[in-house]
């Protein structure tokens, strides 16, 4: 399967472009920067640090998308939403990682999916898809006089809050609780702000230095706390999920899925 690295200097786009170089069945067959980028024309194998691949970094997305069967995109949304447009007119799998997506921005991804076959995971590991699974069933069996509050800490260089995977725990507690996230929830707290709304799901944001993702889910009762979490202690996890997807979505009906549809995991 070929395969398109778009954001291919990021932090991700280098973990993807050598988790691609060691995956069966699986070649680069481009990368993509933004233009003016330092990084255009530059050797893709060389800014991973693993080596010529001879796969030169453009900033011409559309001829690179024509000769791929999928795209890694882990970028910015206004990039991701102009990705799935090319995705769609190419007709191939585009899986992304991005995160801060607004509703406008998912509702032009969800456009895209009709023709192209997208996945889109807040994160794209194991670990925190089956944790998913788990907050869920905890939400639903621990009844409101259980306060949930979602923690996560990342390195100080993300730029969006609470991070993709709070929001993606924050919503499987919301689906075990019967209603949606949107309309219960607590993203900020500061000043005077009473006492805590019962039912609604709390987030707290922590950022500095290297770290990669840490997420707790706090299930707190009178007297009692579960706690359910997950330490992400490399970026790979992440880039072998996010291949693993376009494995799975090759010659898939287009469609907007996600990493639990990949992993089995979605009911
Ligand atoms: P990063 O190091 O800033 O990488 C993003 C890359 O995309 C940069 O090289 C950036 O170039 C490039 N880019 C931006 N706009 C572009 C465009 N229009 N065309 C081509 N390239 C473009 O960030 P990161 O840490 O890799 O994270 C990227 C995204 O993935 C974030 O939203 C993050 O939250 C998310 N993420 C998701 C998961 C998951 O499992 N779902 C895991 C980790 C991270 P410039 O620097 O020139 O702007």
């Amino acid at each position: 399967m070929n395969l398109v690295v778009v954001g291919a200097a990021g932090r991700m786009g280098q973990a993807l472009i050598r988790v691609i170089h060691q995956t069966e069945g699986v070649r680069l067959s481009g990368a993509v920067e933004r233009s003016g980028s330092p990084f255009v024309g530059r050797d893709a194998g060389e800014l991973a640090g693993i080596g010529i691949l001879n796969v030169a970094v453009s900033d011409d997305p559309l001829p690179v998308f024509a000769a791929a069967d999928g795209v890694l995109d882990f970028t910015t949304p206004a990039a991701t939403v102009e990705f799935a447009g090319y995705a769609a007119q190419a007709r191939i799998a585009h899986i992304v990682g991005t995160t801060g997506c607004s509703s406008q921005d998912d509702d032009a991804i969800a456009a895209a999916a009709r023709h192209a076959t997208i996945v889109k995971s807040g994160n794209m590991s194991l670990g925190v898809n089956l944790l998913g699974v788990l907050v869920r069933q905890a939400a639903a069996a621990l009844d409101e006089a259980f306060d949930i509050e979602v923690v996560e800490m990342h390195h100080r260089h993300k730029v969006d809050a609470p991070s993709g995977t709070a929001l993606l725990l924050g919503e499987q507690a919301a689906a075990g609780r019967g209603f949606e996230l949107a309309d219960n929830s607590v993203r900020v707290r500061d000043g005077h702000t009473g006492p805590r709304p019962g039912g609604a799901i709390g987030f707290a944001t922590l950022r500095g230095g290297s770290v990669v993702g840490e997420h707790q889910v706090i299930l707190a009762g009178e007297g009692e706390r579960v706690v359910l979490s997950h330490l992400a202690e490399d970026r790979t996890i992440f880039a072998r999920g996010a291949v693993k997807a376009a494995l799975w979505a090759h010659g898939r009906k287009p469609g907007l899925y996600s990493m639990l549809d990949v992993l089995g995991l979605a009911d």
